[in-house]
């Protein structure tokens, strides 16, 4: 054998199953088709939040007055967002290929085929010949692809998925968003502070339908402010040329609505990568929503390992690169199991949202008897004096043991407080445990500590209501 472990996929499942796996000794090889850093870095997580940082700082701009600053003649070039967000990404991809290096590990360029149970073939990207390689072990870390949707005119110029949208070079003036997921409402945050029209088309009945209802409700009031329209319950039927874009077609449920649009974003999901691996061959059990993997994240094959998007779980980065751990840790001869039941994920919009655990109504049909707090940011000096008061942070306890078993946030930096609640859920603590650990002031976790009052006691910074009599 040439190799420990061989990683197909450089994304943040692969790259960092590859530093694991060269951390415990072994010798590694990563293969890679495109560019290090997968999705994540070059098409994904890091490209839109330094898109959202651009739409924040002129948002930010725009408030000025507010904060007693002057400035005038205020503006911004759209041209030079897009070069700086270009230029963290290669900074940052940079900075993964000597990382990669400094572990020692082998990098190729190219796509992978596996050919037997220890060997992959390699088309060496650029070269027009093919390499075969030996692993005792190997990880499958191939990601996913945006979904399409089986609309006729979905080939037309104007109709685009997320990976072109982030290549723009001009903000659309309007903008139809398919899709109300977590890539939708990202982008409509982005493109509508720059001055796009954005429209929502969701097919279900709810925008973020995995996101708790209290949570939902208050970020469609905010969107409703911003003069964001949002359809749900509603399906695009057609796309058609027009002359100054795409005329899309909407069957809202009542009525057919036509809308003349400038780019219409297909944000309807994202599908495992799973074709041209050879998995069949292999015998690899999957299906179309990804491969089949038990709690080591191995596969129906001893010795080959599934880690991240391609697995269908979880879609997020840092799912695909605790997977990865897990993976590279069992493929060294360790022992490590992959656990979901505190995996917090955010949805960069303004206010943030981050979420952790069961939501109020997934808790009460798991049959708890359920106990629920909600803290306004409004109450929250610090939040206040940032002139960023909007949103609560909702936690859902047992109300027998007072366990936390969801953490709901809607506000400022919700992406970095949601972690008191994945500690607290993961090491099976309780709203007390939180309530009475001395938080600091003035601070936006003083919102969680006090929200957790609110499970076991009464909150202090909360204006009774007068009882009736
Ligand atoms: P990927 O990142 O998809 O990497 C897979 C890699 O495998 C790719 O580089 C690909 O080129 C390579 N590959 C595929 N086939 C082969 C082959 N045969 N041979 C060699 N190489 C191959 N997640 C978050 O947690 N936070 C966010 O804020 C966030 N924002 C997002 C925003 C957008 C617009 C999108 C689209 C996604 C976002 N995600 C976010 C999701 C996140 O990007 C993915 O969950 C993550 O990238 C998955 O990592 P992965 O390693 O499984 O796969």
């Amino acid at each position: 054998m040439n190799y420990d472990v061989a990683v197909i996929g450089g994304g943040p499942g692969g790259y960092v199953a590859a530093i694991r796996a060269a951390q415990l000794g072994g010798k590694v090889l990563l293969i890679e088709k495109e560019a290090m850093g997968g999705v994540c870095l070059n098409r994904g997580c890091i490209p839109t939040k330094t898109l959202l940082k651009s739409a924040e700082k002129w948002e930010d701009l725009k408030r000025s007055p507010e904060f007693g600053l002057k400035a005038e003649g205020i503006g911004f070039d759209f041209g030079a967002i897009l070069a700086r967000k270009n230029a963290v990404v290669a900074q940052l991809r940079g900075g993964i290929e000597q990382l990669v290096k400094s572990n020692g590990i082998d990098v190729v360029r190219g796509a992978a085929v596996l050919t037997g149970p220890n060997r992959l073939e390699v088309d060496i990207r650029g070269s027009g010949k093919k390499e075969t390689f030996e692993a005792r072990k190997i990880i499958i870390a191939t990601g996913s692809v945006p979904s399409s949707i089986p609309v006729p005119g979905r080939d037309l110029p104007g109709v685009i998925t997320s990976d072109e949208l982030l290549e723009l070079d001009q903000v659309p003036r309007s903008m139809l968003v398919i899709g109300a997921g977590v890539v939708g409402i990202e982008f409509t945050a982005i493109m509508r502070s720059f001055g796009c029209e954005v429209t929502i088309v969701e097919m279900l009945p709810s925008i973020l339908p995995s996101v708790d209802s209290d949570l939902v409700k208050r970020l469609g009031l905010i969107l409703r402010k911003l003069g964001i329209k949002t359809l749900v319950g509603a399906r695009v039927t057609a796309f058609a040329a027009a002359e100054d874009g795409v005329a899309v077609t909407v069957d809202t449920g009542k009525d057919i609505q036509e809308f003349h649009i400038e780019k219409v974003l297909i944000a309807t999901g994202r599908r495992p990568v799973l074709e041209g691996l050879g998995l069949e061959a292999a015998g690899i059990a999957h299906d179309r929503s990804g491969i089949v993997v038990n709690e080591r994240m191995e596969t129906s094959i001893a010795g080959i390992y599934a880690i991240g998007d391609v697995t269908g779980r979880s879609m997020l980065a840092h799912v695909a690169s605790t997977a990865g751990m897990v993976a590279a840790e069992n493929a060294m001869g360790l022992s490590s199991l992959m656990e979901y039941n505190a995996v917090p994920a955010c949805i960069f919009t303004t206010p943030e949202i981050a979420t952790v655990g069961l939501t109020e109504q997934e808790a009460l049909d798991g049959g708890y008897a359920v106990k629920v707090s909600k803290f306004n940011f409004a109450a929250n000096g610090k939040a206040v004096s940032m002139g960023e008061s909007d949103g609560l942070v909702k936690i859902v306890a047992d109300a027998n043991s007072g366990k936390v078993l969801g953490m709901h946030i809607l506000g400022p930096h919700a992406s970095d407080l949601i972690m008191e609640g994945a500690l607290a859920i993961r090491n099976n603590l309780t709203a007390r445990d939180i309530a009475h650990t001395i938080h600091p002031h003035p601070t936006l976790a003083e919102t969680v500590m006090e929200s957790a009052h609110g499970i076991d006691g009464d909150i202090i910074h909360q204006i009774k209501q007068k009882k009736r009599v």
